[in-house]
């Protein structure tokens, strides 16, 4: 599943490639994914174009003329893919868009994503992107606004995932920064000393510049097409149930932690 340095990989490419160009056509198949109706839709966006992208958390903006904006939001994951003029569109997609110079973008969701429209006077109401944080690679993201953010009697997990705190975290680069900074996932936010504190801003931010300058995760195709980066040979223990902690040698487990799974190592993560 996409994370941040997947998300940020996509949107600068998205940004350099698609920078000035304007919509065409746009052929919508899973039309559950849109925010209006399809024709609605179509005709707000033909015409426009795109002026640049950026993220927030795991959402792409495009900002387009006419004051508005798409948003694409990956869901569990897909294939954003660029097409040169004249190549074939890949078999599976549940939406096209072209520009008028012929080339193109398709998004295959492997399970269901978002495609929507929104002007930028609606923009601040925007439910599901209004609220998501800052990220850890944002220049803002200081050690003072990461401690100001653990308060209260949230499982630490639980709190870096929240996307009203922390945008572009999810069930992917987490374990290994538990991991790393000898925490368990169910620590309670004010049960950790400064120090810890210090330690998971240190890594998570390490570990997610670490991804990003590798190229993602492996398993994610760029806008390119390309997968490379990030293995499961990168991975501590992520991934990595029965076999031996590379710290401790203790076994890695995989628990239950809510409604998420965590990969931890019993001995380098006391509760
Ligand atoms: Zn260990």
């Amino acid at each position: 599943m996409a994370e941040l340095p997947e998300i940020m990989i996509l949107t600068r490419q998205i940004s350099h490639k698609l920078e000035g160009k304007e919509f065409e056509s746009v052929e919508i198949i899973q039309e559950k994914s849109l925010n209006m109706e399809k024709t609605d839709f179509i005709e707000n966006i033909l015409s426009k174009k795109v002026i640049c992208a950026y993220n927030r958390g795991k959402w792409i903006f495009l900002e387009l003329s006419g004051d508005s904006n798409l948003l694409l939001n990956l869901g569990m994951g897909a294939d954003i893919l660029f097409h040169n003029a004249g190549k074939e569109w890949p078999d599976k997609y549940q939406c096209r868009f072209q520009f008028n110079d012929q080339s193109g973008f398709s998004c295959k969701f492997w399970w269901f994503g978002h495609v929507e429209f929104v002007p930028n006077e609606d923009l601040n109401q925007h439910k599901p992107t209004k609220d998501i944080a800052i990220s850890p690679l944002d220049t803002n993201f200081t050690e003072e606004h990461f401690t100001n953010l653990i308060k209260g009697r949230s499982q630490i997990k639980n709190l870096i995932l929240n996307q009203k705190k922390i945008g572009g975290i999810g069930n992917v680069y987490i374990h290994d920064i538990l991991f790393k900074a000898k925490i368990h996932p169910q620590r309670l936010a004010n049960s950790l000393t400064s120090q810890e504190i210090n330690d998971i801003y240190r890594i998570m931010v390490e570990n997610l510049k670490n991804a990003l300058d590798k190229g993602g995760l492996a398993y994610e195709m760029d806008f390119y097409g390309v997968k490379e980066g990030y293995t499961i040979d990168d991975f501590l223990v992520a991934y990595k149930e029965g076999e031996p902690c590379p710290v401790c040698s203790a076994i890695i487990e995989k628990i239950k932690t809510g409604s998420t799974s965590s990969y931890i190592c019993p001995q380098c993560q006391c509760l």
